[in-house]
């Protein structure tokens, strides 16, 4: 199949009915989004062909472009209002950015590759997105202290543990989704909720475990030692 709109179009007709409808992603918007959104545009010339195949993509650099069941997964479970903040940590080539955007979200995306991010800020300027994404070339594990608090969190690479500057950036009633478990192997991908008024005797925040999932993992101060 040559690489025409309409193939393209075809192919992520295909994702949207197979690998998202098929399985559980119900949300209309979440759908939507993922329905319009060219993929191809941000995946790597040598990926391309693959850019609509049920699995991660390489992104250079030894990261991925996770598999658009995940994105469908954890956007659905993140549960976005038009105009929310959202703080993403894992930039990488944009793409989750763009469904957050698309979404009606006000981005704040952290990424440790400056080259990744570079490339990301093209990708989503020249889709119009620039305008509700703000990027930053820096340690997502300690989160984005001047523009906290955020009403949902959004990690796309994995930790040993919930990072706590992200816990303390997550505003009163919000929802973090994010990868937690051993670096190698594999992890689970668990919602963080923090409650709107914290009870006496009660956890700061509950933790729950949603999928199996296998993300690179997280460098910096909350990474693996
Ligand atoms: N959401 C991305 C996929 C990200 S892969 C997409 O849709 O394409 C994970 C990304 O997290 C990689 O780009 C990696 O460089 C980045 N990363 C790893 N550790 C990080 C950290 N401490 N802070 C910010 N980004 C980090």
């Amino acid at each position: 199949m040559r690489d025409t709109p309409e193939a393209w179009e075809s192919r992520r007709r295909r994702m949207l009915t197979q690998d998202l409808q098929g399985r559980d992603i119900e949300d209309p918007r979440v759908l939507k989004v993922l329905g319009e959104l060219p993929r191809e545009e941000f995946v790597p010339r040598l990926e391309r062909p693959a850019a609509y195949a049920d699995r991660a993509l390489r992104l250079g650099r030894g990261q991925t472009i996770s598999q658009p069941y995940v994105v469908a997964f954890m956007t659905q479970a993140l549960q976005v209002e038009e105009g929310m903040r959202v703080l993403e940590i894992g930039t990488g080539s944009g793409y989750q950015t763009a469904v957050l955007a698309l979404l009606g979200a006000e981005v704040f995306s952290m990424e440790v590759e400056e080259d990744l991010s570079l490339v990301a800020e093209q990708t989503l300027d020249r889709l119009g997105l620039g305008e509700r994404v703000t990027l930053r070339v820096d340690d997502g594990g300690l989160g984005w202290p001047e523009e906290a608090p955020f009403p949902r969190i959004i990690v796309t690479a994995a930790s040993p543990r919930p990072p706590p500057a992200l816990l303390d950036q997550l505003a009163p009633g919000g929802r973090m989704v994010l990868p937690v478990g051993e670096r190698e192997g594999g992890q689970t991908l668990c919602l963080v909720e923090k409650p709107l008024v914290p009870r006496p005797g009660e956890a700061a925040v509950s933790l729950t475990p949603l999928l199996k999932v296998m993300f690179v993992p997280l460098r910096g101060k909350a990474g693996y030692v």
